[in-house]
């Protein structure tokens, strides 16, 4: 054997190393096929939660696409059937509506669990963001096309009746001290959709989508190139669709915008928005026009895009950093500032806008 071995060694090495050549090989070829070849993309646009909903998404056929984004759209009905404030038989709106004061009304565990986070973040903001925020919303009507300033006393008044203080969460729901309160998931829900969206995505056969909701924006998987997803960040001050810069992040991440330019409307040069600062009952005037929050979870990308808008530049990144999300601010002087952990995905595209160092 040894002696057999040792005549043929030459030619043992050399089919070997045509052996190996021709593995190395084939893997290349096939992983390339893997990256580029057989998968498609389709972009839906629709509406959902009461804004924009638009999917784009990546797999290896045409009916799987379909049915995935059947089944988005399924979720955030289901979802918004529940949370909605504007769907009068939804969990939240009878909630609102039917509680009496000091007596328990009874929640599903699932909607107690995103009170107790939205509680945390209202603690953790030292009130910024606040989930009993809606008599204010409602008295301002910014969204249902209301452009006149409430009165003072009124705003006050409201004020008074909706603070969080006067919530108390049980285990098996919610007592509140005081009338005339309402919880609402108009800062955190497109979030918790997008969670939704993700898990979904994440147990279908799909390679990749980008699915915005809003101003919120999941990302997963890849194009199939096995890159890093480019998204833009909306110019508060330009049309629906222009970019101030642009942060490439992987799939599963995903980014929420909370801006003054959503909805607001414009009286004596000033603009009056519907993200409020729960101090004064007035429009948020922390020196920001937007803040986007980059994370893995969805309900803290949206919830805290929010409240670091009401808590401006200093304070709202100090809080964005402790809770380990990655943030992009604009100020209203044009002025981006950026997390360490984005500094180098982060571009700007728009010169109006300046990258400052902090
Ligand atoms: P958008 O709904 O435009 O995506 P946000 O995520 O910032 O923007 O949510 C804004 C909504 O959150 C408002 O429409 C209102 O219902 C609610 N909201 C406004 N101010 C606050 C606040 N300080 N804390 C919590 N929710 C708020
Ligand atoms: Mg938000």
């Amino acid at each position: 054997m040894r002696r057999f071995y040792r005549r043929y060694r030459q030619a043992f090495i050399v089919l070997l190393v045509l052996v190996c050549l021709g593995v190395l090989v084939y893997v290349g070829i096939k992983t390339k096929k893997d990256l580029n070849t057989h998968i498609i993309s389709n972009t839906y646009a629709g509406q959902a939660m009461g804004t924009a909903l638009k999917k784009t998404l990546f797999g290896e056929n045409e009916t799987d696409l379909e049915s995935v984004s059947k089944d988005i759209d399924q979720c955030l009905q289901d979802f918004e059937k529940q949370v909605s404030v504007r769907v009068d038989d939804s969990e939240v709106a009878k909630c609102n509506r039917n509680y009496a004061v000091e007596g328990v009304y009874p929640l599903s565990e699932e909607l107690l669990g995103y009170l107790r986070r939205e509680m945390d973040i209202y603690l953790g903001s030292k009130g910024a963001f606040s989930p009993c925020i809606r008599p204010i919303s409602e008295l301002w009507g910014i969204e249902d096309g209301e452009t006149t300033v409430p009165a003072d006393e009124e705003i006050q008044k409201t004020l008074a009746q909706c603070d969080p203080v006067n919530i108390e969460l049980r285990d098996n729901g919610i007592v509140f001290h005081a009338e005339h309160m309402a919880i609402d998931f108009g800062a955190a829900g497109k979030g918790i959709g997008g969670d939704k969206v993700k898990k979904l995505l994440q147990n279908s056969s799909l390679t990749g989508a980008v699915v915005s909701i809003g101003g919120t924006v999941v990302t997963y998987g890849d194009k199939g190139n096995g890159k890093e997803w480019h998204v833009g960040i909306q110019d508060p001050r330009g049309e629906d669709g222009a970019v101030l810069g642009v942060v490439d992040v992987t799939g599963g991440s995903i980014i929420s915008t909370s801006g003054d330019y959503e909805k607001y409307f414009e009286l004596d040069g000033k603009r009056y928005h519907h993200i409020f600062d729960p101090s004064t009952g007035y429009p948020a005037d922390s020196g920001l026009m937007s803040v986007s929050i980059i994370s893995e979870d969805g309900f803290l990308s949206d919830a805290l895009s929010t409240a670091c808008f009401v808590m401006g530049l200093e304070d709202g990144m100090a809080y964005a950093k402790e809770q380990g999300v990655e943030a992009i601010f604009v100020t209203t002087d044009k002025e981006v500032y950026v997390t360490d952990g984005i500094k180098k995905q982060f571009r700007i595209q728009n010169e109006e806008y300046e990258l400052k160092k902090k």
